[in-house]
Order: structure tokens, then C-alpha cells, then sequence
């Protein structure tokens, strides 16, 4: 398992090389790893699209594509985890039901605006934190995710949770309106 110093260098070294570069073949040569991401067709999904600058969350490092991308299949942040994923929409006010095609390009701006910004903040703490259990100390400056029957920190409605497939999603209605049920 690579600890962080590890991480950081590999990190560096990804992104002298790939930050910005198009993906013009993929293939999945370890199915259970492309299976974390949220497309059931990871080769798919990810071709044709552009690396970001690849930031290190705690032990993982995650590879944000380019805005045309951030949401795949209508719903979900490619490769980055639920929590993140909530509070990101929230951020950028967008409903975790709504489809991607659905999207203005400033609803998609906004919320590929938010991605480095959310995980900053969360890669901030996580550092702050080390090395005590992150798992357990990390949650706690999420804005939304988990947040079911708390107030919103921006409009004081209280956030909304649901759990389909055991896969928490917790959003502000208020904030994040329309998208639900019609799927
Ligand atoms: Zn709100």
C-alpha cells in the first residue's frame, strides 16, 4: 500500500505528463478497479476525454476528466466518492437527480468549478488531520452529505436524504430543486 509521500511524488509525476492531454484509447485490464467508477462502461466513458490536474485526497488520487465529462450518466461525478459528490452539486446547485444532457453549460460550469474547489477544501482537512482515523474525522465539514434533518448552511432548509442501493445521496431541495422522480 503507497503511503503519502509516495503518493505525492506519483502525483507530481502524473501530472507533468497527462494534466490536459486527451484519452484516446482506454481499456480495462483490472475490472474490479474501473468498477469503483461510476459507469458501467468505463472505455466508454472515458475516452475522448481530457485529464485534469490530479489531486490526492487522503490515499487516493483521483482523475477528474474535462466539464464535457464531470457527470456520467447523468448522475454521478466520475471517480470521485459519494460524499464529495454531494457536496459538490450542492456547491454548484445543481440536483444530484437532474441528467447531464439536461444541464445549461453554466449549471455544467458551475459544477465543474466546484470540483477542485470541494476537494481542496476536503484535501485541506484531510492533511490537517493526519494521520488519526480520516475515515472517521473526514465527514465532518461536509456541507451536505449526511446531513439528512440538518439545516442547509446556505438557505436553512433542511436537507434531504434517500438511499437507493444503499448508495447515500443527500441534497438541499431548496437549493438543488427538480430531477426526482422523473427517471
Ligand atoms: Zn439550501
Amino acid at each position: 500500500m503507497p503511503e503519502i509521500p509516495d503518493l505525492e511524488v506519483v502525483k507530481d509525476f502524473l501530472n507533468e505528463r497527462i494534466a490536459g492531454r486527451e484519452i484516446v484509447r482506454a481499456e480495462a485490464r483490472r475490472p474490479r478497479i474501473a468498477r469503483s467508477l461510476a459507469a458501467d462502461d468505463f472505455v466508454a466513458d472515458v475516452t475522448g476525454h481530457t485529464f485534469g490536474k490530479v489531486p490526492r485526497l487522503g490515499k487516493d488520487l483521483l482523475f477528474p476528466l474535462n466539464p464535457d465529462r464531470v457527470l456520467a450518466r447523468g448522475k454521478f461525478l466520475s471517480g470521485i466518492g459519494n460524499a464529495y459528490v454531494d457536496d459538490i452539486l450542492w456547491a454548484a446547485r445543481v440536483s444530484p437527480f437532474r441528467k447531464r444532457k439536461d444541464l445549461s453549460d453554466e449549471e455544467l460550469r458551475k459544477v465543474y468549478d466546484a470540483v477542485p474547489e470541494v476537494l481542496q477544501e476536503a484535501i485541506d482537512v484531510v492533511r490537517e488531520r493526519m494521520p488519526p482515523d480520516i475515515h472517521r474525522e473526514v465527514r465532518h465539514f461536509l456541507k451536505v452529505h449526511r446531513k439528512a434533518s440538518e439545516p442547509c448552511p446556505r438557505c436553512g432548509a433542511i436537507v434531504s436524504e434517500i438511499t437507493p442501493n444503499q448508495r447515500i445521496t443527500s441534497w438541499c431541495r431548496s437549493c438543488q430543486p427538480g430531477g426526482l422522480i422523473k427517471d
